[in-house]
């Protein structure tokens, strides 16, 4: 019998610089691809809020169709498994007398629980789980602290970090899976409400999938040179190209910040590095930030308090937060803002910033329902960017500031001076 591994994919879906699947190639005669798609993604977390709304689950499937496409032209291809991860890898590893489990280790509460309750199923029929830490740019070996002594401020832990030159080169690509036959990809979901919506959105028409990422990472880059302007464009509001917008990818693992970062120093070495590229750079270690705070930090970012001694004097009000998921605060800035966010699937930085300063610190919402908000609507939804930013914004994580509330009007009056950005999205529907 074939020695046998299996990867479990999450949000890692690419083949290049994918670690977990080169070890299981390495490891073994032959190797099954699967992602469990389990349907409590799709049910509600907070009264009128899911976990996964249909933007997500559009790029989500998008994005598993693609890898699925590639590994088959690698001589595999991706099985779904519909269900509880314990269960659904538990009968495929018997289904087809695995050995080894490959997987992605993630840090956040219920990423780490679900995996752990897979360890234990497996540990009964005495298979080992190999995790790797693939969605880093950086090797947390190489860097002067432990979790428990990350700074808590963000410039001093730039600073060593940038220090430690710990950046991790990106792997190429498989040339061949060895796999025994693999039965043609299938999505649990049929819902065509998501696919309709997704497709009449009026911008931001991204697809999901490693080969849509890594296109718009060569057209940002070396087709447009667009990178060597990104420090004085990264505020826009409006279009698709003020900022990178490689979030939706690196989010689901479509494309790894390692390959996004060899690709940029390469672009400095032919076209000169200036302020702009380094910002990229720059942007790429909060996001490496947010990552290791929850190593620190593992359930904080979730508690009203976050990191903070005393929870702030926020509430919930059905009706003041319906009018902020909405769009329909009355603030034009606001309004359009969130009206981009559900039309679309995604928000600027800028407009991030705001509304969520808005929501904690002018209608005084408990931050976590803003988050939970933006956890179903988001293509890029990223546990620790998203959580840790709301906290940060509502003033009960890593922000050294105390009480920075964002004056929404200045902002409104700095950043959309014409109105063009409000104007654009209060006329937008899909109908
Ligand atoms: C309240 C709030 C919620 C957010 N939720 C998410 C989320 O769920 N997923 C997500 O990826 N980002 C989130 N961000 C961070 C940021 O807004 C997005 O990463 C960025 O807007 C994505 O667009 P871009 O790829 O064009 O970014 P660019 O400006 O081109 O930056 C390049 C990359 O750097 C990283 N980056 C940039 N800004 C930040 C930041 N503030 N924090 C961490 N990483 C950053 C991202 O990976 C981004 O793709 C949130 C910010 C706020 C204020």
């Amino acid at each position: 019998m074939k020695k046998r591994g299996l990867v479990w994919f999450k949000n890692d879906l690419r083949i290049q610089d994918n670690e977990t699947l080169w070890k299981a190639i390495d490891e073994n005669e032959e190797v099954i691809c699967v992602y469990c798609f389990d349907d409590e993604m799709l049910e509600e977390v907070y009264p009128g809020i899911k976990k996964m709304g249909p933007f997500r689950l559009q790029f989500l499937r998008e994005s598993l169709e693609q890898l699925d496409k590639n590994l088959r032209r690698l001589g595999s291809g991706l099985m779904i498994l519909s269900g509880k991860p314990e269960n659904t890898i538990a009968e495929s590893v018997q289904q087809y007398n695995i050995e080894t489990v490959y997987t992605q280790y993630e840090p956040a509460p219920e990423e780490l629980a679900t995996l752990n309750k897979v360890k234990d199923r497996l540990e009964e029929i005495s298979v080992p789980v190999k995790t790797f830490v693939t969605d880093t740019l950086l090797d947390y070996q190489k860097l002067p602290f432990t979790a428990e002594k990350l700074p808590d401020i963000f410039t001093e832990f730039r600073k060593k970090a940038e220090k430690a030159e710990a950046c991790i080169a990106p792997l190429p690509a498989p040339e061949r899976i060895a796999s025994p036959e693999i039965p043609p990809f299938v999505f649990p979901v049929t819902d065509t409400e998501s696919e309709k919506i997704y497709n009449k959105r009026p911008a931001h028409r991204w697809r999901g999938g490693e080969d849509e990422g890594l296109r718009r990472m060569h057209y940002y880059y070396s087709e447009s040179g667009l990178i060597s302007s990104y420090k004085e464009t990264r505020n826009g509001l409006l279009g698709e190209d003020y900022s990178s917008k490689f979030s939706p990818w690196l989010s689901i693992g479509c494309v790894s910040p390692r390959t996004l970062y060899a690709e940029l120093k390469a672009y400095e070495q032919q076209k000169g590095a200036n302020e702009s590229t380094y910002w990229l750079y720059f942007e790429l270690l909060w996001r490496e930030y947010f990552r290791l705070l929850f190593y620190k930090y593992p359930v904080q970012f979730f508690w009203k308090k976050g990191i903070k001694p005393f929870a702030p004097k926020t509430r919930f009000h059905a009706e003041t937060f319906e009018k902020w998921k909405t769009g329909n605060t009355g603030n034009a800035f606001i309004d359009a803002n969130m009206r981009e966010l559900n039309l679309t699937g995604f928000m600027s930085n800028r407009g991030r910033q705001n509304v969520a300063s808005y929501l904690c610190h002018n209608l005084h919402i408990d931050f976590r329902y803003g988050a939970a908000y933006f956890e179903e609507r988001l293509i890029d939804f990223d546990v620790y960017n998203n959580w840790g930013n709301w906290a940060y914004v509502a003033g009960v994580g890593n922000d050294p500031r105390p009480n920075r509330i964002f004056n929404i009007e200045k902002q409104a009056d700095m950043y959309d001076s014409e109105g063009l950005f409000s104007g654009y999205w209060m006329e937008k529907s899909i109908d």
